[in-house]
């Protein structure tokens, strides 16, 4: 059977990572992040997380050429042979146009294309009152849904921060971005029949009820 790949799109802040989180459980399919794979090399300082690190902190997106190299790469480890979760990527649609001709050579294809959506307004609080997780990426709320202990992953125990790209200078230029590059993409998804809207202002653990059904439906 041709490997099943799910792309999670929406603004900055709407929950791709929180629900990413749970699908990959789920579903049993590897949870891959451009975003956490760029800090990763961000923080070991390669080659790749220099030359990205400018347009991180700057909140606009890492060029196309060293993304689509970068997830290709993570695209070809085994563990994503079966299929993936992809969370943050892509984000352009020449990105879109990379991820299809990729998949087409691996013999995958995307599946589906749940787009979180959720107000502005709300995304600025959202990402104001993230806390993420040093060593795993995981993703709490101070307010939505705070760990345990506070400060603390309740996944590996290792130490929450904020985002330096989650100040409110940063996150309005973010929303800006992904208005401009990559919103064109529900349309793009729409048209080839894989785009499912999900209302992503309600509680998280509504939203994954609503987007496992969704999912589910599609994958059969
Ligand atoms: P968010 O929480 O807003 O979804 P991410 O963690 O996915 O943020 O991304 C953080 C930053 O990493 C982005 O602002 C951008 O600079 C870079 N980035 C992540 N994914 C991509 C991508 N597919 N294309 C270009 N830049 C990306
Ligand atoms: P993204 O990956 O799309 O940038 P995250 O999953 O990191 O988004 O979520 C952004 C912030 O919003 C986090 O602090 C998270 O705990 C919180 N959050 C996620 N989903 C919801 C929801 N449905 N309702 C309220 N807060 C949420």
């Amino acid at each position: 059977m041709a490997s099943s790949f799910i792309v999670l799109l929406g603004p900055p802040g709407a929950g791709k990572g929180t629900q990413a989180e749970v699908l990959t459980d789920k579903l049993g399919l590897p949870h891959i992040s451009s975003g956490d794979i760029f800090r990763e090399n961000l923080k070991k300082q390669t080659e790749l997380g220099q030359k990205a690190q400018v347009y991180m902190n700057r909140g606009e997106l890492v060029p196309d050429d060293l993304t689509i190299a970068m997830i290709h790469e993570r695209l070809s480890q085994p563990d994503a042979a079966r299929g993936a979760i992809l969370d943050g990527f892509p984000r352009t649609p020449a990105q879109a146009e990379a991820l299809a001709k990729m998949l087409g050579e691996m013999g995958g294809q995307v599946k589906v294309v749940p787009y979180i959506a959720v107000p502005d307004q709300e995304l600025i609080e959202r990402l104001s009152g993230r806390w993420t997780c040093r060593s795993g990426g995981h993703v709490y709320h101070e307010k939505n849904n705070p760990p345990k202990v506070a400060g603390k992953c309740d996944v590996d125990g290792s130490v929450l921060y904020q985002r330096e790209d989650d100040r409110p200078e940063t996150v309005s230029n973010r929303i800006r971005v992904y208005s401009q590059q990559t919103a064109p993409l529900i349309e793009y998804y729409h048209s080839h029949g894989l785009l499912a809207e999900v209302d992503g202002t309600k509680p998280i653990s509504q939203v994954t009820d609503e987007m496992l059904k969704t999912v589910q439906e599609h994958l059969k």
